[in-house]
């Protein structure tokens, strides 16, 4: 898969590009946590060996000294990082790759870099190396015009990772939910039932108060009213993001179908890129965030609100009152909204 592993091949220009850009998606994209320690380790060191005109190929022990910050004898530098680069190769950049792959399109680059390594052939002296490999973006969906440097009235948004489902939406969600087959009737059953539980709850609390003895005539509407009014809120609660999701392409995720870790989700409808027109739509759970080209605060999609009704829009996380974009989930892109 890997186009160039070291600078001797040609590919060392692109390499350098690719970690740099690596340094700066992990500047406003990355996480806490040893797993992003390391990536960040790796890119650093690419760099820096790009830089010097020497092979990026690492070992444990030099990405366990960047990390720790000194030559750490004491610790074992293939057991220290041998979780974590499973847990960082097998988890967590998976579920960000579509964001990392954006994100280098943004930078105009035809490559995105990916952490690699090449195992020990095993005896006395050898031991395994670590470096980024690079991987071809492919042709791109669209044409995107990255803002100028120094402009503050635009922003790409990337899909910075796909969200986990909360645990009982994990067998519908993960992979996204096609709008087809037997799941669009259940889908569909989903919303009939929600609609008649809630008029039976309304016909069920006017028997009750109509029933009642001791109730005077205003007392009983008065009741009615609030306690409909109740069973229709919860009514529409229930399908309100899906209804929203249909009619506007996206909005914000309920609680309820994200697992509690995650947050600033949205509930998107997806279709797929080369499918005809009436090919099924996706209900998908996705994160789209960017960096401020104000301040470089992490900015994450978030409901209008009152101030913006029936739109999404960015909101820098540094100052989340005034610097707000617009957010185009089809062009990926924002404008300065202050
Ligand atoms: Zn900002």
């Amino acid at each position: 898969m890997g186009l160039g592993n070291s600078s001797d091949d040609g590919n060392g220009g692109e390499l350098l590009q690719a970690a740099q850009c690596l340094q700066a998606y992990l500047k406003h994209h990355g996480e806490l946590g040893k797993p992003f320690e390391i990536l960040t380790a790796l890119a650093d060191l690419t760099v820096e060996r790009l830089g010097r005109g020497q092979e990026p190929r690492l070992t444990a022990l030099n990405i366990l000294v960047q990390v720790e910050g000194r030559d750490d004898r004491g610790k074992n530098p293939s057991s220290w990082i041998s979780q974590s680069w499973g847990k960082l190769v097998e988890e967590k950049l998976p579920e960000r790759e579509t964001g990392l792959r954006q994100f280098a399109e943004q930078h105009g680059l035809s490559c995105y870099p990916w952490p690699a390594k090449e195992k020990s052939p095993g005896g006395a002296g050898n031991t395994s190396h670590y470096f980024l490999e690079l991987r071809p973006l492919g042709p791109q969906p669209f044409v995107q015009i990255p803002p100028a440097p120094g402009d503050t009235q635009r922003i790409q948004y990337i899909q910075e990772l796909t969200p986990k489902p909360a645990w009982w939406a994990r067998w519908l969600l993960v992979g996204g939910y096609a709008l087809a087959g037997w799941r669009l009737w259940l889908f569909l059953a989903y919303a009939g039932l929600v609609a008649v539980a809630t008029a039976g709850v309304v016909i069920l609390i006017w028997l009750i108060i109509s029933y009642s003895p001791s109730t005077t005539p205003l007392r009983t509407l008065f009741m009615l009213i609030a306690a409909a009014g109740m069973a229709l809120w919860l009514g529409w609660s229930a399908l309100r993001p899906f209804v929203r999701a249909l009619d506007w392409g996206i909005t914000t995720a309920p609680n309820l179908l994200v697992a509690f870790s995650e947050r600033s989700v949205q509930l998107e409808v997806h279709r797929e890129q080369g499918t005809s027109r009436g090919g099924p739509k996706v209900l998908r759970l996705v994160r789209y965030a960017s960096t401020c080209s104000i301040c470089g605060g992490h900015v994450e999609v978030v409901d209008g609100k009152r101030e913006f009704p029936d739109r999404l829009v960015g909101r820098c996380q540094e100052c989340p009152a005034e610097h707000v974009y617009s957010f185009d989930r089809v062009t990926r892109s924002g404008r300065c909204l202050r």
